[in-house]
């Protein structure tokens, strides 16, 4: 069946406060089916838009459009800073994915995506699984990291990069040459928080876990001998790192003088609740690693998963991250700017050196 309504209601996104210049909004309507969900595409610079879609329970549509709005911006700087031929966007359905999530709804949104001719990829989020993928990938080729595809699941990449960033991280910072010893509190463990404490448990690292999840907790304490903190106090731990991995702006100015590790740096995408939070949290001398370019390493999957598929190169592709936090790292604090705006520099630079060169996926 034919989707029944694509509206684009450009003058209600253009007045948010997250619009930054999105080039196309589209809210997708089709009530029989309980779909309400909206696509943005910020920029096609580099390539067609490529960001996950994210399901959940928002209040409202305007936070759902708050929250696409930033994501997709964010998948513009992302994927140019990680090197993939891509420009940002994003998706959000509204609802919630244990009890609204059905097959035809799925179906129904994958129709819409086609409507985009491509100039739209997407793949996995929060609330968005493989088995998802699956079904929407019966109906447009516009999906990633689908059980079919040489990568699969983007999460466990998404983990090594953050792995890969920790230990980058922890080099600058403390000296050190990786995390055995260290006490890392991990918020959320989902699809990415549960394989990077392997990981981290794997190098010798203590982990403190908080989710509001009480089955993954007793998970994380069975195979990691995690100890167990409340969400709320997940940032006010007693560790070397916070590693946020699981929504986004949990770093505000009431949350970062609690934070007693000296380093942030973890899966969660739009960290900081506002742009200044970057500077708040240099001022109380701890080290951020910016969201977009420790979590990359998923859509680093994905632009390796072609065919002549090569996992050596994809694998040094996604250890690169912590190369280029180094580099921000290290310009941070020779400037004494935030590492967030060395990154955005960083990434808006990529842009107009390979936007201008036309690169294209
Ligand atoms: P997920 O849904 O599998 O996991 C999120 C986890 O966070 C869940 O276990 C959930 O119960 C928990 N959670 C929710 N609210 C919480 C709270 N207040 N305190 C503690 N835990 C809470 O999602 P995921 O795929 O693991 O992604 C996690 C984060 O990383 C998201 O912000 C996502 O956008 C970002 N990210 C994911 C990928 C990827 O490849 N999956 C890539 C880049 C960025």
């Amino acid at each position: 069946m034919e989707p029944r309504a694509i509206k684009v209601k450009q003058d209600l996104a253009t007045q948010n406060a997250a619009f930054d210049n999105h080039q196309e909004i589209v809210f997708l309507d089709a009530p029989d089916v309980g779909l309400h969900a909206i696509i943005a595409i910020h920029d096609t610079a580099l390539g067609p838009a490529l960001g996950g879609t994210r399901m959940y329970p928002y209040a409202s549509r305007s936070e759902a459009l708050s929250d696409v709005l930033r994501l997709s911006s964010g998948m513009t700087l992302k994927n140019a800073i990680a090197g993939v031929p891509y420009g940002g966007g994003k998706a959000t359905i509204i609802g919630n994915p244990k009890t609204d999530k059905t097959p035809e709804l799925l179906q129904r949104y994958a129709q819409f995506i086609n409507h985009f001719n491509g100039r739209f990829i997407t793949g996995e989020d929060v609330g968005i699984r493989v088995p998802d993928a699956d079904i929407i990938a019966q109906t447009t080729p516009h999906i990633r990291g689908t059980s079919k595809s040489h990568t699969g699941d983007p999460s466990p990449f998404t983990a090594l990069g953050v792995y890969e960033g920790i230990r980058a991280a922890v080099e600058h910072k403390y000296c050190g040459l990786g995390v055995h010893g260290l006490i890392i509190s991990i918020q959320g463990l989902g699809a990415v928080g549960m394989e990077l404490a392997k990981l981290l448990h794997n190098a010798g690292a203590q982990l403190i876990v908080s989710d509001i999840r009480d089955d993954i907790l007793i998970e994380a304490q069975a195979r990691f001998g995690a100890k167990i903190i409340s969400p709320d106090q997940a940032h006010a731990a007693d560790a070397d790192i916070f590693a946020p991995c699981a929504l986004g702006g949990g770093l505000a100015d009431d949350k970062i003088p609690e934070i007693r590790a000296r380093i942030v740096a973890g899966s969660a995408n739009n960290q900081l609740r506002r742009s200044n939070d970057g500077a708040v949290l240099q001022s109380y001398g701890i080290l951020y690693a910016p969201d977009y370019v420790i979590n990359a390493g998923g859509v680093i999957s994905i632009a390796h998963d072609k065919p002549g598929f090569d996992p050596i190169a994809l694998n040094k592709h996604i250890c690169a991250i912590g190369t280029t936090l180094r580099q921000i790292f290290r310009s941070s604090e020779r400037t004494g700017k935030p590492t967030s705006n060395i990154a955005d520099e960083m990434a808006r630079s990529h842009l107009n050196v390979s936007g201008k060169q036309g690169c294209a996926a």
